[in-house]
């Protein structure tokens, strides 16, 4: 017998499969070990990578390219170790979210976290308090955090996005 073939599949899969890491796809078999093992779905009822995954295989591009849930994924690779097909499902999701993020949908959370890292160089700006300011002084330390304005400047330069909410 030849290598399996696992249907359904959709071009929605396909075009995640031109997407360096998201070859594999079409190889799920929707086992589910990778929900099993996953640390998110532990602590979420709606994050489900094998649900996910056959939202693609189906070809729910839409609602998966406008879901927040593909940007729940941390990376971990416990699905990746897991999965007997060979799927990585975490990088399936980072392939979404570069397709999401090119459509435009990228959650409003990361756009935050975007929007504070090109205006102050670093996502923590706001939680540098006196304290801290007062710490550091003691401590000889530098305590203008403009350390970063340099990276931010050439970040502006190569990266010219809109700052957001
Ligand atoms: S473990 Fe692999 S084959 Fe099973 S559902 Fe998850 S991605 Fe699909
Ligand atoms: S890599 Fe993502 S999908 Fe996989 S187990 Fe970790 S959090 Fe879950």
């Amino acid at each position: 017998m030849g290598e399996s073939v696992h249907t359904p599949t959709s071009s929605f899969a396909e075009e995640l499969a031109a997407i360096p890491g998201g070859e594999a796809v079409n190889k799920c078999i929707q086992c589910g070990i990778c929900t099993a093992s996953c640390a998110v779905a532990r602590y979420s009822d709606e994050y489900r990578p094998r649900q996910l995954i056959q939202k693609i295989l189906l070809g729910e591009r839409e609602e998966v390219l406008k879901s927040e849930l593909p940007w729940l994924c941390m990376t971990c690779r416990l699905c990746e170790e897991r999965c007997q097909e060979g799927v990585s499902p975490a990088e399936v999701f980072h392939a979404v979210r570069i397709l999401a993020a090119r459509e435009g949908h990228v959650p409003l959370a990361f756009r935050q976290v975007m929007a504070a890292l090109m205006r102050d160089g670093w996502i923590l700006g706001d939680s540098y308090t006196d304290f801290e300011e007062e710490d550091r002084e003691d401590l000889g330390l530098e305590t203008d955090l403009g350390w970063n304005n340099e990276f931010l400047h050439r970040l502006k330069q190569y990266l010219p996005l809109e700052e957001d909410e």
